[in-house]
Protein backbone atom coordinates (compact mmCIF):
# COMPACT_ATOMS: atom_id res chain seq x y z
CA UNK A 1 0.00 0.00 0.00
CA UNK A 2 1.21 3.57 -0.90
CA UNK A 3 2.48 5.47 2.05
CA UNK A 4 2.65 9.12 1.20
CA UNK A 5 4.80 9.92 4.18
CA UNK A 6 7.91 7.14 3.53
CA UNK A 7 10.74 8.33 3.42
CA UNK A 8 13.06 6.10 1.24
CA UNK A 9 16.41 4.63 2.72
CA UNK A 10 18.79 5.38 0.49
CA UNK A 11 22.07 5.03 3.01
CA UNK A 12 20.41 2.00 4.45
CA UNK A 13 19.90 0.58 0.89
CA UNK A 14 23.60 1.46 -0.12
CA UNK A 15 25.03 0.08 2.80
CA UNK A 16 22.84 -3.06 2.50
CA UNK A 17 24.18 -3.69 -1.53
CA UNK A 18 28.13 -2.92 -0.31
CA UNK A 19 28.08 -5.09 2.55
CA UNK A 20 26.20 -7.96 0.77
CA UNK A 21 28.77 -7.87 -1.76
CA UNK A 22 31.55 -7.80 0.62
CA UNK A 23 30.11 -10.78 2.54
CA UNK A 24 29.44 -12.87 -0.95
CA UNK A 25 33.91 -11.80 -1.45
CA UNK A 26 33.27 -9.27 -3.91
CA UNK A 27 35.82 -6.38 -4.17
CA UNK A 28 34.80 -2.85 -4.71
CA UNK A 29 38.63 -2.52 -6.27
CA UNK A 30 38.37 -5.27 -8.91
CA UNK A 31 35.34 -3.78 -10.16
CA UNK A 32 37.06 -0.69 -10.49
CA UNK A 33 39.74 -2.38 -12.42
CA UNK A 34 37.70 -3.95 -14.75
CA UNK A 35 35.74 -0.88 -15.83
CA UNK A 36 38.91 0.58 -16.65
CA UNK A 37 40.57 -2.54 -18.17
CA UNK A 38 37.27 -2.09 -20.70
CA UNK A 39 37.19 1.61 -21.34
CA UNK A 40 41.08 2.32 -21.23
CA UNK A 41 41.51 1.75 -25.22
CA UNK A 42 39.06 4.48 -25.85
CA UNK A 43 39.65 6.62 -22.91
CA UNK A 44 43.98 7.30 -22.69
CA UNK A 45 43.82 9.47 -19.96
CA UNK A 46 41.61 7.34 -17.43
CA UNK A 47 43.21 5.95 -14.53
CA UNK A 48 41.64 3.13 -12.06
CA UNK A 49 41.59 5.76 -8.78
CA UNK A 50 38.79 7.74 -11.30
CA UNK A 51 36.74 4.68 -11.91
CA UNK A 52 36.76 3.78 -8.54
CA UNK A 53 35.48 7.54 -7.35
CA UNK A 54 32.91 7.22 -10.02
CA UNK A 55 32.10 3.45 -8.92
CA UNK A 56 30.99 4.65 -5.93
CA UNK A 57 29.15 7.55 -7.37
CA UNK A 58 27.13 4.52 -9.46
CA UNK A 59 26.41 2.50 -6.52
CA UNK A 60 24.38 5.41 -4.67
CA UNK A 61 21.99 5.46 -7.80
CA UNK A 62 18.87 4.77 -6.31
CA UNK A 63 17.45 2.59 -9.32
CA UNK A 64 21.17 0.68 -8.92
CA UNK A 65 20.40 -0.33 -5.46
CA UNK A 66 16.50 -1.14 -5.58
CA UNK A 67 17.40 -4.06 -8.37
CA UNK A 68 20.73 -5.16 -6.72
CA UNK A 69 18.95 -5.57 -3.82
CA UNK A 70 16.19 -7.74 -5.03
CA UNK A 71 18.81 -9.48 -7.01
CA UNK A 72 21.31 -9.95 -3.84
CA UNK A 73 17.86 -11.16 -1.66
CA UNK A 74 16.79 -13.92 -4.81
CA UNK A 75 20.09 -15.60 -4.50
CA UNK A 76 20.06 -15.19 -0.22
CA UNK A 77 16.52 -16.40 -0.50
CA UNK A 78 17.02 -19.74 -3.08
CA UNK A 79 20.28 -20.67 -1.13
CA UNK A 80 18.30 -20.80 2.29
CA UNK A 81 15.45 -22.42 0.41
CA UNK A 82 12.91 -19.90 1.23
CA UNK A 83 11.76 -19.93 -2.57
CA UNK A 84 9.08 -22.40 -3.58
CA UNK A 85 9.24 -24.63 -6.62
CA UNK A 86 9.52 -24.73 -9.73
CA UNK A 87 11.53 -21.06 -9.23
CA UNK A 88 13.70 -22.63 -6.48
CA UNK A 89 15.01 -25.31 -9.11
CA UNK A 90 15.04 -22.91 -11.76
CA UNK A 91 17.14 -20.31 -9.93
CA UNK A 92 19.27 -23.09 -8.21
CA UNK A 93 19.75 -24.33 -11.93
CA UNK A 94 20.81 -21.09 -13.21
CA UNK A 95 18.10 -22.14 -16.29
CA UNK A 96 19.53 -20.55 -19.14
CA UNK A 97 16.18 -19.85 -20.78
CA UNK A 98 15.00 -18.11 -17.44
CA UNK A 99 16.22 -14.48 -17.92
CA UNK A 100 15.11 -12.16 -14.83
CA UNK A 101 18.35 -12.13 -14.11
CA UNK A 102 19.77 -10.73 -16.87
CA UNK A 103 16.63 -8.53 -17.37
CA UNK A 104 17.34 -6.71 -13.88
CA UNK A 105 20.74 -6.41 -14.52
CA UNK A 106 19.95 -4.73 -17.88
CA UNK A 107 17.64 -2.42 -16.53
CA UNK A 108 21.29 -1.44 -14.26
CA UNK A 109 23.70 -1.46 -17.44
CA UNK A 110 21.64 1.48 -19.32
CA UNK A 111 21.38 4.30 -16.20
CA UNK A 112 24.62 5.70 -18.42
CA UNK A 113 22.70 5.14 -21.98
CA UNK A 114 23.24 2.31 -24.42
CA UNK A 115 27.05 1.81 -24.00
CA UNK A 116 26.63 0.37 -20.38
CA UNK A 117 23.85 -2.31 -22.28
CA UNK A 118 26.71 -3.12 -24.90
CA UNK A 119 29.34 -3.68 -22.17
CA UNK A 120 27.06 -5.81 -20.43
CA UNK A 121 26.15 -8.10 -23.09
CA UNK A 122 29.91 -8.42 -24.16
CA UNK A 123 30.36 -9.26 -20.44
CA UNK A 124 27.88 -11.98 -20.29
CA UNK A 125 29.24 -13.67 -22.84
CA UNK A 126 33.11 -13.17 -22.84
CA UNK A 127 33.47 -11.99 -19.05
CA UNK A 128 31.46 -14.48 -17.34
CA UNK A 129 34.01 -16.70 -16.03
CA UNK A 130 35.73 -13.63 -14.76
CA UNK A 131 32.57 -12.61 -12.96
CA UNK A 132 32.01 -15.93 -11.47
CA UNK A 133 35.19 -16.16 -9.50
CA UNK A 134 33.84 -13.16 -7.77
CA UNK A 135 31.94 -15.30 -6.01
CA UNK A 136 34.41 -17.61 -3.67
CA UNK A 137 32.22 -19.90 -2.00
CA UNK A 138 30.70 -22.39 -4.09
CA UNK A 139 27.88 -23.02 -1.66
CA UNK A 140 26.33 -20.05 -2.54
CA UNK A 141 23.85 -19.49 -5.23
CA UNK A 142 25.24 -17.48 -7.93
CA UNK A 143 22.54 -16.58 -10.73
CA UNK A 144 21.56 -13.08 -10.18
CA UNK A 145 25.02 -11.84 -8.46
CA UNK A 146 27.02 -12.77 -11.57
CA UNK A 147 24.76 -11.02 -14.03
CA UNK A 148 24.82 -8.17 -11.04
CA UNK A 149 28.24 -7.62 -11.34
CA UNK A 150 28.71 -7.29 -14.93
CA UNK A 151 25.99 -4.91 -14.61
CA UNK A 152 27.64 -2.59 -12.10
CA UNK A 153 30.74 -2.38 -14.32
CA UNK A 154 28.88 -2.13 -17.87
CA UNK A 155 27.19 1.15 -15.89
CA UNK A 156 30.13 2.48 -14.88
CA UNK A 157 31.66 2.21 -18.45
CA UNK A 158 28.75 3.96 -19.42
CA UNK A 159 29.38 6.89 -17.06
CA UNK A 160 32.80 6.82 -18.02
CA UNK A 161 32.27 6.82 -21.53
CA UNK A 162 29.68 10.16 -21.29
CA UNK A 163 32.03 12.10 -19.20
CA UNK A 164 34.75 11.81 -21.39
CA UNK A 165 32.36 12.86 -24.54
MG1 LIG B 1 22.80 -15.32 -14.09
Amino acid sequence: MLKQDFKYPDTKAYDFVVQTLQKRGVDLHDLAQMAYDLQSDFLPDLTVKECYDNLIQVMHKRELLNNAMVALELDRLCEEGQIKEPLESIIKNDAGVFGVDEALAIQISEIYGTIGVTNFGYMDRVKKGIIRKYDRDPQHVNTFIDDLLGAIVAALCGKLAHKYA
